[in-house]
């Protein structure tokens, strides 16, 4: 089946966000994320982030390896995408992202007027994606109660995550 113009636009943002993952000097995990605009806008990417410290701060293998240290200092894909992005107005905009957003970032999110996130699947019988469930159900959770779509991008398409909201 031919894709849609709009289809084949997400997939070339999403492999923008995984080139950007790339330049994170995390060792273990390596997120990338765009911002594109709404209607005029939406195919123009207005922020890109990738996870790391602030600039600056000294990218110090042992902080990267230390977890508590590593957790305190780094700025998640997301967050970075949406600072990037000032200037511009993400109102309406989407978020394409590498991985699931966790809670901290989906409220950055809402809050940046963004309408819409892709991301791929989260699987959860993957170490990766285990580690972060409860935190990813809270991050459905709030897209869901703030009038957000949540999609993953898998070969057939945007479907919607196969796994459920925190209920709480
Ligand atoms: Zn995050």
């Amino acid at each position: 089946m031919e894709e849609t113009d709009a289809l084949k636009w997400t997939r070339r943002f999403m492999s923008i966000a995984e080139h950007i993952a790339t330049w994170s000097r995390d060792p273990s995990t390596k997120v990338g994320a765009v911002i594109v605009g709404c209607g005029a806008a939406s195919k123009k990417v207005i922020g890109m982030g990738f996870n790391g410290f602030p600039r600056g701060v000294d990218d110090l293998p042992g902080r990267y390896d230390h977890r508590p240290t590593k957790y305190a200092m780094i700025v998640h894909s997301e967050a970075n995408a949406i600072l990037d992005a000032r200037g511009h107005d993400t109102t309406g905009g989407c978020l394409i992202t590498t991985k699931f957003p966790c809670s901290s970032c989906a409220k950055l999110i809402i809050q940046a007027g963004l309408l819409s996130v892709i991301s791929p699947s989260v699987d959860p019988t993957n170490a990766g994606d285990q580690r972060w469930m409860e935190d990813y159900q809270i991050s459905l959770l709030m897209f869901m109660e703030a009038g957000l779509s949540a999609y993953a991008l898998t070969e057939s398409g945007l479907v919607a995550h196969n796994f459920e909201a925190a209920k709480i």
